[in-house]
């Protein structure tokens, strides 16, 4: 048993218990953990806002290594960026780059470039109006951090890389130029060329380097679902947070 300090995001937390509660923090120092809160609800020096999502915590606690859990002993809220929660918008991306994070990682994994990931998305929430652009930003370079970002710069049918207009094909998960969308992917519809450059660009540009209303908002819309369903179909797994992201895109 050792005594540990590490800084975390919190991913996702429940009520255990009459007064505990028990969280999945991401931290930077750990990877993702699970930890118990005691007593946190009946708390009145505590605050209430240290479980809630998206938080960030400095913690001391036991470590205990055959432990599922671990019980925290000390805790300080870090920041909480209260603009985070002011629209509902700015919310569910919030919840969908946690559950993003949540679902691809493993309890313990070494993640010190994916915590920075979520801690400056987290920090362009809560200022930056471009909500799409920063959750469509955030998936390619998470994806870019597993390893899994495909070449997104060529036709996934020819190759060529010196198109213009190309489709999103959701079923073999790839851009198609528009030539062989007519062929292969027809019906899909054709994004700009401003897309297209928007895509290339990304995963080696800093987010406030990007021109984010550059892209018509309908095809960012559509370029992030392609993306979360990738991810969905990479990990096998189904991702709560898109349903009432999209659901919203849809209104
Ligand atoms: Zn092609």
């Amino acid at each position: 048993m050792e005594i540990r300090k590490a800084t975390g995001i919190v991913l996702y937390s429940r009520r255990s218990g009459e007064a505990d509660v028990t969280a999945r923090i991401f931290t930077r120092e750990h990877g993702k953990r699970t930890f118990v809160f005691k007593g946190l609800k009946k708390s009145k020096t505590r605050p209430q806002s240290a479980a809630e999502p998206g938080t960030v915590l400095d913690l001391v606690y036991y470590f205990h290594e055959n432990r599922d859990y671990q019980v925290v002993n000390e805790l300080k809220v870090a920041s909480r960026r209260e603009r985070v929660h002011d629209s509902l918008a700015r919310i569910y991306h919030l919840y969908y780059m946690l559950e993003l994070i949540d679902r691809t990682t493993g309890t313990g994994d070494p993640a010190v470039p994916l915590y920075e990931l979520l801690a400056a998305a987290l920090d362009r929430l809560s200022s930056s109006p471009h909500t799409v652009s920063l959750s469509v930003f955030f998936t390619l370079h998470l994806m870019r951090m597993h390893g899994i970002l495909p070449d997104l710069a060529a036709c996934g049918e020819c190759g060529r890389r010196d198109y213009d207009r190309f489709a999103l094909d959701f079923r073999h998960f790839r851009v198609v130029c528009a030539s062989c969308a007519q062929q292969h992917a027809r019906g899909r519809k054709l994004m700009s060329a401003i897309l297209r450059d928007y895509l290339a660009r990304a995963p080696s540009t800093r987010f406030d380097e990007m021109a984010h209303d550059a892209p018509p908002e309908d095809e960012l819309t559509d370029l992030l679902f392609f993306l979360a369903l990738f991810v969905e179909n990479y990990f096998r797994m189904e991702l709560k947070s898109k349903g009432v992201l999209f659901m919203r895109a849809a209104e």
